[in-house]
């Protein structure tokens, strides 16, 4: 059974986002930076794009789709949730002409050739990677690290994956202090899968007469976490409503989705997967 792993009460520590094992020195968001593109889309073959909930949402927008109809229609779930690929291994959003996604690529396609790494008290660092070896891409100093990510639009990507990360954080230490058996089945994953679909959760929840449903990816993201964070209120104020093997298997899936590295989601990468996240 897939998701039935031992999931031990460890804290998140950090996380990294990046395309390939290897990387070299750290840089800051100052440092010194640039890469020339001459669109050889290389870099969109072979690649495990890992999605989380905000990266679906506007995936699922630019498709004219809910999320759950997303999921299904261009994503696995297999190590975290993925992007298809064609047999020929490009990304199953890759045209003649590029990324037919591009306005809403996800964070991964956005910082590469970098990858970014983080750690639970926010410290954050970027790292110059490999890129694929015939791609026509050269490394420039035209710029800083911080302009390339301006240049590329990520800054809100950015956000939103640092604001799943703390929920998962959060999480993490709600189901440490519960002290239960945090296994979980198939069943629990298939529950945690829901629970991390913005649309399904924000449909469920704004059946409740006062709440508005806003139509902006990044207003319904807060929406989405903050009905995240309800479920740990929830529980602890007026009785379960989320199994704490539910919870588990949210932080693990999510963990994988987010880059967590070194964590309790490590036994489940080594079960079911690698564990960086790939970028376009
Ligand atoms: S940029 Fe990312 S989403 Fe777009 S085609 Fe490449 S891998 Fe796919």
């Amino acid at each position: 059974m897939l998701f039935e792993l031992a999931y031990r009460g460890v804290e998140p520590a950090e996380r990294v986002l990046m395309a390939t094992n290897e990387t070299r020195s750290s840089h800051g968001r100052d440092e010194v930076f640039g890469y020339l593109c001459r669109r050889c889309l290389k870099c969109c073959h072979h690649k495990n794009i890992q999605l989380n909930p905000y990266e679906v949402a506007r995936l699922a927008r630019n498709r004219g789709l809910t999320t759950s109809e997303f999921r299904a229609a261009w994503t696995d779930q297999r190590a975290g949730l993925v992007l298809r690929q064609t047999e020929s291994g490009a990304c199953v959003f890759l045209g003649n002409e590029g990324c037919t996604v591009h306005p809403d690529r996800p964070l991964v396609c956005r910082l590469y050739p970098l990858g970014r790494h983080v750690r639970a008290d926010d410290n954050e660092t970027f790292f110059h990677l490999e890129p694929h070896p015939h791609s026509r891409g050269t490394f420039t100093r035209s710029g800083t690290i911080g302009e390339f990510l301006a240049s590329q639009d990520a800054p809100a990507f950015i956000e939103a994956s640092d604001d799943y990360f703390r929920w998962l954080c959060a999480a993490r230490r709600f189901v440490n202090q519960a002290g239960e058996s945090e296994h979980f089945t198939a069943a629990d994953a298939e529950a945690a899968i829901e629970l991390l679909d913005m649309d399904t959760m924000i449909a469920r929840h704004c059946a409740a007469p006062e709440i508005a449903e806003s139509l902006d990816a990044d207003a319904r993201r807060a929406l989405h976490l903050r009905f995240l964070y309800q479920q740990l209120h929830d529980e602890r104020r007026e009785g379960r409503s989320v199994a704490i093997s539910v919870l588990a298997a949210a932080i693990c899936l999510l963990g994988i989705s987010l880059g967590v590295s070194g964590t309790s989601v490590g036994e489940a990468l080594a079960a079911n997967g690698p564990a960086d996240q790939n970028s376009g």
